[in-house]
């Protein structure tokens, strides 16, 4: 019986202790793992001695295969009767493209399964002290990507996102943090808005600064945030302080 099938599976923020059991005992069992630039070494480690382990790249700009190319192997395999493992950074479906993998899946006749993961924005907010909903400050967050912030503004809100939600978390923002700080405050959220930029979160090398919407991009330069990073804006971002006051004095100054 062909046993092939396609575990697309969320590896958590960057922690590694951060996966669902779920996750990781499908690990165990890959035949065959695709696995993202941001995911670490240590859940690579957990597949059995003979596990082929393919790299897919992505760093911004540069991809190791192609998605498409991407989405035909792992059907590929499975079809020849392989337990694939798409291990993603994150969560699968939140700027992860497991929606194509799991459609390309789908297509082809493959059993497959979608485990979530704890998505970066979740972690970065219990690592930093920012919660992203709290009673009385924010009843409501949302997930933004920032990497379409010029091109395509016209599918990115900012005019809605600006002034109803409350918190929002922005990915892929890093290297257009000017323009997407400019746009909100242009859709009328005010400049004083607290925003935290969450730098590698959940790892041993977390850099966290905090400052406000009018701030924020020139404090990123000064301190050369880089990818991956999430940042967040909204008013929660000041309890980080309360939570930790150590915080307050290592704030970081640009
Ligand atoms: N599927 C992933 C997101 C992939 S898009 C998820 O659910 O988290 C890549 C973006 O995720 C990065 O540009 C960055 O904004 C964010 N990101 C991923 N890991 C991160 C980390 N450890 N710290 C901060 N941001 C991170």
């Amino acid at each position: 019986m062909n046993r092939g099938r396609i575990s697309i599976i969320g590896a958590g923020p960057g922690d590694p202790e951060l996966i669902t059991v779920k996750a990781l005992r499908r690990l165990e069992s890959a035949d065959v793992v695709f696995y993202d630039r941001l995911v670490s070494d240590e859940l690579l480690n957990v597949c059995p001695a003979g596990t082929m382990k393919i790299y897919c790249g992505k760093a911004p700009g540069q991809h190791a295969l192609t998605q498409s190319e991407i989405d035909r192997l792992i059907v590929d395999y499975a079809r020849v009767g392989h337990h694939v493992v798409r291990l993603k950074g994150g969560d699968p479906f939140i700027f992860g493209r497991g929606g194509e993998e799991a459609l390309a899946a789908a297509q082809a006749g493959i059993p497959f399964e979608v485990i979530p993961g704890v998505t970066s924005a979740v972690g970065a907010s219990a690592s930093a002290g920012i919660p992203l909903t709290h009673r009385g400050t924010a009843a409501s967050f949302a997930v933004v990507t920032g990497s379409r912030c010029a091109e395509e503004g016209a599918l990115i809100r900012w005019d809605l996102l600006a002034k109803s939600v409350d918190t929002l978390a922005i990915y892929m923002g890093v290297a257009k943090l000017e323009e997407i700080c400019g746009q909100l405050v242009l859709h009328g959220r005010e400049a004083a808005t607290p925003a935290a930029l969450i730098e590698n979160a959940t790892t041993s090398a977390e850099r966290v600064v905090t400052g406000t919407l009018g701030s924020i991009a020139q404090s990123a330069v000064a301190l050369k945030i880089g990818n991956p990073a999430i940042l967040i804006v909204g008013d929660t971002v000041g309890i980080r302080e309360m939570l930790y006051p150590a915080a307050a004095e290592r704030r970081y100054i640009g």
